[in-house]
């Protein structure tokens, strides 16, 4: 069994940026650490509504953009690319829920600590992830480690899906395997898959 609640400790930052500053950040307690470099490799990609992956080196980074901000959250690389994206999800909700956020941006004497208050958000989420119900963890043989893998999805991506099987792609340990998964988040294939790029 994955322990979703340890995997979440690997979590850096949670950020939320407009295309010229951040309004908001989110870091662990005694983290110093500064990802502003990886931050502005986001905000250079236009597309809308699309998540986006990076690998750097021992960090995994996704962003959206929505509307007009740009959504990231960063971890080490224990973390599952589908958790980050299931994180985004649910702060971008919660964050749109909580603010006027156009209404509040487009104010004039707009300060930058006007949203700090939403870590207590960020808190709640990471502290009731399990409880939000937002992923399933599929367990995937994979032929190469010969072994069962356990892979994290987003419950909205399969819930969403226009057909059926889902397919996606699994990279771990340097190699990556196709997986179809149906409706029932039941693993209908498994095949292996070269990786290119
Ligand atoms: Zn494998």
């Amino acid at each position: 069994m994955l322990n979703i609640k340890k995997i979440l400790d690997n979590l850096e930052f949670i950020n939320i940026s407009t295309d010229e500053f951040t309004i908001f950040e989110w870091k662990p307690t005694r983290s110093y650490k500064s990802f502003i470099l990886d931050l502005n490799v986001c905000k250079q990609n236009p597309m809308s509504d699309i998540f986006f992956h990076m690998d750097k080196g021992n960090l995994k980074i996704v962003h959206i953009r929505k509307e007009n901000l740009i959504y990231s959250a960063g971890s080490n690389i224990e973390m599952q690319f589908q958790l980050l994206e299931a994180i985004i999800e649910e702060v971008s909700i919660e964050f749109n829920k909580k603010y006027a956020v156009d209404y509040i941006l487009s104010y004039e004497n707009f300060s930058p600590g006007t949203f700090n208050k939403f870590e207590v958000e960020i808190d709640n989420i990471l502290a009731n992830f399990e409880a939000l119900d937002l992923i399933k963890v599929i367990n995937i043989p994979c032929m190469v480690c010969n072994a069962i893998k356990p892979l994290i999805v987003k419950k909205s991506f399969i819930k969403n899906a226009e057909s059926y099987p889902v397919p996606i792609v699994y990279t771990h340990d340097g190699h990556a395997v196709l997986c179809f998964i149906d409706k029932n988040f039941d693993v209908r294939g498994v095949e292996l898959v070269h990786i290119t790029g």
